[in-house]
């Protein structure tokens, strides 16, 4: 966007016109191609994106979904310790203790296992960033690398609810699908049990365990640890640089996602979440 400001300056001035007048009367756009292609993605609405929220409140689902939908790469860094945790060595080991007591991995391991990820990606494909940043060193650290994100969802549930949700999940051995059997009512709405689709491996009898840190006392640890860390997040270099929105979840995957879908589509998600009517939604954090 700079790039183009600059070169609606330039086209005022005499050192300018020269090359005003090859690209003119359009805005000339000198950005470079990445750049640019930042720019014309900012103008259809953000495709990078952070989840952010408590445990439980449904990050991997929606950001599975939304990624999904969308073609975008979902990035979970939960998902990616986990698999490296089952690896049996000895950082395997160190990082299956630490999950498994509802702390947190050290920001720098992070960091660098999420600059990777994201130096992999095309340099225009979308992605959602699920359960990271998850401190303040984390967000600051994340605007530095090659491909920050544009905009920013934290995601709301009241705390009774995250625990009935994270007693209920079911993980799938095989493809490692999440899955819950808790059958919860929130107000006027039901949010049923979300089993697997019969003839799918989570289907098969014994594919579907509860991961070590769903128990009732490291949930208790793991939501401690995000409210611990919640208020500088949300006061992080991040939040001022990106678009921010609240969501509060206010029902199922059936109710909510549509208007999720809707607010990171590129093609309708530039509209001020304030006037887009999408229910739970409000801008700005
Ligand atoms: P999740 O699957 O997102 O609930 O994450 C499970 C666990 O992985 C957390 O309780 C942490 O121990 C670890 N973890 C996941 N993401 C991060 C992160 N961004 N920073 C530090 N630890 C993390």
């Amino acid at each position: 966007m700079a790039w183009r400001v600059l070169a609606r300056s330039l086209n005022g001035s005499a050192s300018a016109k020269g090359v005003a007048e090859k690209v003119s009367p359009m805005v000339v756009d000198l950005s470079p191609p990445p750049l640019r292609a930042a720019a014309a993605a900012q103008e259809e609405g953000p495709r990078s994106w952070v989840f952010m929220g408590p445990p439980g409140v449904g990050k991997g689902t929606y950001a599975t979904r939304v990624a999904e939908a969308l073609g975008w790469a979902h990035i979970s860094t939960g998902d990616i310790l986990r698999t490296r945790a089952e690896s049996g060595d000895p950082v395997g080991r160190e990082l299956a203790g630490i999950q498994a007591s509802g702390k947190l991995v050290p920001d720098e391991m992070v960091l660098e296992l999420v600059d990777g990820k994201l130096r992999s990606l095309r340099s225009d494909a979308g992605y959602i960033l699920d359960g990271f940043p998850r401190t303040e060193v984390q967000a600051n650290g994340l605007m530095a690398l090659s491909r920050p994100p544009e905009a920013v969802l934290v995601m709301r549930m009241q705390e009774d609810k995250l625990k009935e949700k994270l007693a209920g999940r079911r993980v799938c051995r095989q493809c490692h699908k999440s899955h819950n059997v808790a059958d919860i009512t929130m107000g006027e709405v039901h949010m049923p049990p979300m089993l697997p689709a019969k003839g799918t491996c989570c289907a098969q009898p014994g594919s579907l365990y509860t991961r070590r840190d769903d128990t009732p006392r490291c949930v208790e640890q793991r939501l401690q640890t995000y409210k611990d860390e919640e208020d500088a997040l949300l006061r992080s270099n991040m939040m001022r640089m990106v678009r921010s929105y609240r969501f509060h979840v206010w029902g199922g995957v059936r109710e909510c996602l549509p208007g999720l879908l809707h607010l990171c589509d590129p093609a309708t998600g530039t509209m001020d979440a304030d006037h887009a009517g999408i229910p739970g939604l409000s801008g700005g954090v």
